[in-house]
C-alpha cells in the first residue's frame, strides 16, 4: 500500500497555481466595493438619517427604531443589488475565531415570498449560542445571549462561490449584561481612552474633542501544501508539528527574508489581498519572513476597532483563499520547532480629531511637552501593569515564543531607542526652576527632542514593546491571537494612567505652579518611577533575565501563571473603576482561558499518543524487522560477526529509542488520567503544563531520532524538508 505521505508528495509536486484575476487593474477601482461605507450610506440613506448615523458612529449616540428601519432597508437594497441573499450578525466570541449565523432575507408571504430586513433584525439578534465559552456566566437556565450592532464598524458582504452574505459587526453579550466576546470590552476601553486623553489634551489644545487609538497589525504566517498538511495529523489537529527532525537546511543561510516570493505563493497573496481589498482592508505590504515558507502582510493603520475587525476578517479570508490554491495557512505561533515562530506586531498610537498623532515628537517645545506627556504616561502605565499586559498576550501556542528563547522574551520591558532614552535621563536629572515667570523659560533646561529620531530604523527586535518613531509596537502578540485582548488592556491602562496624571498635575496647578511646570514636574516624577521597565539591550540574553530579576520585573514563562494577573486585586480595581470588566467577567475570562489552555494540551497529548502508537512505532518496527531479516540472511550465508555487526547495531539503536518512546507515551497517558481528575481549573492547567507537557520533549527527541534512522520510504509523516520548501 502506498503511504499517505507518498501520495501527498506526488500531489504537492504536481501543483499548478490557479489563474488569479483582479476585478480591475487599479485597486482604487474595487477597494471597499463590498463594504457599506460612508459613501454608500450617503447614497442609500436620507440626508437626515445619514447624519444621525455618522454622529452615532463618532459620538456613540443611540439610533431610534424608525431610523434603524431605514438603515436596515438601505443595507438590504444595497446588499441584494450585489447578489446577497442572507444576512448575519458577525461577532467575536471567546473561542478566538469569528462566528456567524445566517438568516435569509426572504420570508414567505400570502402569495409567494418577499425579501425583508427590519431595523430590529439589524440592531439585535439572539443567536442560539449556549455552547460558546462563557466561563460560568450563563447557567443553562439563563443560557441566552444576544448580539448587538456596532455601527462604528461598517457592514460588509462576504462572498463565496456558493453565495453572498451581508455581515453586520456586533458585540455579543449575555442577557445579564456581561460581555461574552472580545469586542464589547474593547469598545469600553476605547471610550475610557477617549475621555482620559481628551481631558489631558485640554492642557495643550482646547480644540481637541476626540482621541482615537490607532492600530496597524502586521500578520505573520506560514504556508504549507494542503496534501502534505493533511498527511500530518499533528498539524491538522493542533496547528503545529508535534514531531519532526529539523531540516538539514533551515533558516541558517538567512536567504528567505525579503527574498523573492515563490510564484505559487505570489498567486495566493494576490488572490487573498484582492478579497481583502474589496472588503476595505487596506493591505499595503507583503514579504517573505525569516523562516522558510513564512510570510508577512501588513495593512495601513486604522482606528483600533476597525483594525481588529479587519484582522479577524483577514485571517478568515486567508484561510478560505488558501484552499483555492491547495495551501493551508498556518497561523499558529510555532508550527515548527527549531525555526522562527510567528507573531502579530501591534503598532499602536493615539490620534486626535485635529489629525495630530500624540506619539509623534513635535517641532515646538509645546508640542514636545504634549508628546512627552503621552509618551511617558504610556511607559508608566506599562510599568504599573506589566503583568496584566503579559497576561493579555498569553496562550498555549504563544508559550512557545515567550519564555522559550524566542522573540520576544516573557519579561515585559520597553525599548525607546538611544536618543529618547537619553532625553528621559536628562529630564530625570534636570533641575526645574519653579520661580520662572514665563512658561517658555522652562525649556532652557530641557533637552531638545529631534523631530526625526535616528533610532527610527534602529530596531531592537528583542524587545516586546518598542517605540518606533511615532508609535509603540507591541511585538509579543501571537500570530493567531485576537488583538482585542492586548488592546483592551493597553488602552485601559494608559487611560487610567492619564486620568491619574491629570489629578497629579491639577494638584500642582492648584498649589500655584504654572501649567508647564506642573506638567513637567509630574512627567519627571513618572520617568523616575517607571525607570525599571526601560531596557535598551539584548532581550534574549541571560544577562537581561538576571538584571530584570534584580529590578524586580516579572518573568512568567507559562500561561496558567501568567493568567493570575487577570484576577489580581490591582487588575480588578483598574477594570471595575474604568467600567470595562466587572469582577464576574474577569473571573469568567480567567476560567475560559485556563480551560482553553489545558484542553489544547490535552488534544496535543492525545494526538501525540495516537500518532506515535499507530504510525511512528509501526514504521520503526517494520524497518527493524527488515534489518532482522537482513541480519539473519547474512548469518545464513555464513558471513563473519563483523559483517552482521552493522544491522545488529542499528537494530539495537532502534530498540533503544522505541523502548523509550513507548514507555514515555504510556507514562504520559497515566499522568493524564491523574491530571484529568483535578477539579480546580488553575491547578489542572498547571498540572497539564508541568506534568503532562514535560513528556512532549522526550517523546519528540526520540521519535525524531527514529526519523533519522528509519528507511525514508516507510516513514509515514511528511518531513520538515518536504513541508518547508514550497516550490
Ligand atoms: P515594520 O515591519 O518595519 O515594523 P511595517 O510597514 O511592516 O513595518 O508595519 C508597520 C505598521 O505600523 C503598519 O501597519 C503601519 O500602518 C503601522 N503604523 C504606522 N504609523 C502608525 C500609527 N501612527 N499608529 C498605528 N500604526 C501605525
Ligand atoms: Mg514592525
Amino acid at each position: 500500500m502506498k503511504s499517505l505521505r507518498t501520495i501527498a508528495l506526488k500531489e504537492a509536486q504536481a501543483r499548478i497555481s490557479p489563474e488569479v484575476k483582479a476585478p480591475s487593474t487599479k485597486i482604487s477601482d474595487f477597494y471597499g466595493s463590498n463594504v457599506f461605507d460612508k459613501k454608500k450610506m450617503r447614497d442609500f440613506l436620507s440626508k437626515e438619517v445619514y447624519e444621525k448615523l455618522i454622529s452615532s458612529i463618532g459620538q456613540g449616540e443611540l439610533i431610534n427604531q424608525e431610523d434603524a428601519n431605514q438603515i436596515a432597508s438601505a443595507m438590504k437594497t444595497w446588499a441584494m443589488a450585489k447578489g446577497a441573499t442572507h444576512y448575519t450578525h458577525w461577532f467575536q466570541p471567546l473561542t478566538g475565531s469569528t462566528a456567524e449565523k445566517h438568516d435569509a432575507f426572504f420570508e414567505p408571504s400570502g402569495d409567494g415570498a418577499i425579501e425583508k430586513f427590519a431595523g430590529s433584525a439589524l440592531v439585535q439578534q439572539e443567536p442560539d449560542a449556549s455552547s460558546f465559552p462563557n466561563g460560568g456566566i450563563r447557567n443553562t437556565f439563563e443560557a441566552r445571549g444576544y448580539t448587538a450592532w456596532d455601527p462604528s464598524s461598517p457592514a460588509f458582504i462576504m462572498e463565496s462561490a456558493a453565495g453572498k452574505t451581508l455581515c453586520i459587526p456586533t458585540v455579543f453579550v449575555a442577557y445579564t449584561g456581561e460581555a461574552l466576546d472580545y469586542k464589547a470590552p474593547l469598545l469600553k476601553a476605547l471610550a475610557a481612552m477617549d475621555k482620559a486623553a481628551v481631558d489631558v489634551c485640554q492642557y495643550f489644545d482646547k480644540g481637541i474633542t476626540k482621541v482615537n487609538a490607532s492600530l496597524g497589525i502586521e500578520q505573520e504566517y506560514f504556508l504549507v501544501d494542503l496534501a502534505l498538511f493533511n498527511a500530518r495529523p499533528d498539524l491538522a489537529l493542533t496547528g503545529r508539528t508535534l514531531f519532526g527532525h529539523i531540516s538539514a537546511k533551515g533558516q541558517q543561510l538567512e536567504d528567505h527574508y525579503f527574498g523573492s516570493i515563490p510564484e505559487r505563493v505570489f498567486a495566493y497573496m494576490v488572490d487573498f489581498e484582492n478579497e481583502a481589498l474589496k472588503l476595505g482592508i487596506p493591505l499595503k505590504t507583503r514579504h517573505n519572513e525569516v523562516a522558510p515558507s513564512q510570510f508577512e502582510c501588513a495593512p495601513i493603520y486604522e482606528e483600533i476597532n476597525l483594525a481588529i475587525d479587519h484582522n479577524q476578517l483577514l485571517m478568515d479570508i486567508m484561510e478560505k483563499v488558501a484552499r483555492r490554491h491547495n495551501f493551508k495557512v498556518l497561523l499558529h505561533e510555532k508550527p515548527y520547532a527549531g525555526i522562527n515562530g510567528s507573531g502579530k506586531h501591534n503598532n499602536w498610537s493615539l490620534i486626535t480629531d485635529t489629525g495630530k498623532n500624540l506619539l509623534a515628537p513635535g517641532k515646538t517645545p509645546k508640542n514636545n511637552l504634549m508628546f512627552l506627556t503621552f509618551f511617558v504616561n504610556t511607559i508608566k502605565a506599562v510599568h504599573e501593569h506589566a503583568d496584566l499586559l503579559r497576561a493579555s498576550i498569553t496562550s498555549v501556542s504563544n508559550d512557545h515564543r515567550l519564555g522559550a528563547n524566542e522573540a520576544p522574551p516573557a519579561i515585559i520591558s520597553i525599548f525607546l531607542g538611544q536618543q529618547l532614552d537619553e532625553i528621559l535621563e536628562e529630564i530625570e536629572h534636570s533641575r526645574l526652576s519653579k520661580k520662572i515667570k514665563e512658561d517658555n523659560g522652562l525649556w532652557l533646561g530641557i533637552p531638545k527632542i529631534p523631530q526625526i529620531l535616528l533610532d527610527n530604523t534602529d530596531r531592537n527586535r528583542t524587545s516586546p514593546f518598542a517605540f518606533t518613531g511615532n508609535k509603540f509596537e507591541l511585538r509579543a502578540v501571537g500570530s493567531s491571537a485576537n488583538s482585542s485582548a492586548p488592546m483592551t488592556v493597553l488602552n485601559a491602562i494608559v487611560a487610567d494612567q492619564l486620568t491619574k496624571f491629570k489629578v497629579d498635575v491639577d494638584k500642582l496647578i492648584k498649589k500655584g505652579d504654572k501649567k508647564d511646570v506642573a506638567l513637567l514636574t509630574v512627567i519627571k516624577r513618572y520617568i523616575k518611577e517607571s525607570k525599571d521597565i526601560r531596557f535598551e539591550g539584548n532581550g534574549y540574553s541571560q544577562e537581561w533575565a538576571d538584571e530584570a530579576e534584580r529590578r524586580g520585573l516579572s518573568n512568567i514563562k507559562t500561561t496558567p501563571k501568567a493568567l493570575d494577573a487577570y484576577v489580581s486585586d490591582k487588575t480588578t480595581e483598574l477594570f471595575t473603576k474604568t467600567n470595562i470588566f466587572s469582577k464576574r467577567e474577569l473571573h469568567a475570562r480567567h476560567e475560559i482561558l485556563l480551560e482553553s489552555f489545558y484542553k489544547k494540551l490535552q488534544i496535543e497529548a492525545r494526538v501525540m499518543g495516537e500518532v506515535t502508537n499507530s504510525q511512528i512505532l509501526p514504521a520503526a518496527i517494520a524497518y527493524q524487522n527488515t534489518l532482522i531479516e537482513n541480519a539473519r540472511g547474512l548469518k545464513e550465508l555464513g558471513l563473519s560477526k563483523d559483517a552482521i555487526a552493522t544491522p545488529l547495531a542499528i537494530i539495537e539503536d532502534l530498540s533503544k529509542h522505541i523502548g523509550i518512546v513507548k514507555s514515555n507515551i504510556d507514562a504520559m497517558l497515566e499522568q493524564r488520567k491523574k491530571t484529568n481528575a483535578i477539579e480546580d481549573t488553575r491547578d489542572k492547567a498547571i498540572a497539564y503544563d508541568e506534568q503532562v507537557k514535560v513528556y512532549f520533549d522526550t517523546i519528540r527527541y526520540h521519535t525524531d531520532k527514529l526519523e533519522q534512522i528509519v528507511d525514508d520510504s516507510v516513514w509515514p509523516l511528511p518531513k520538515f524538508r518536504e513541508l518547508l520548501f514550497l516550490k
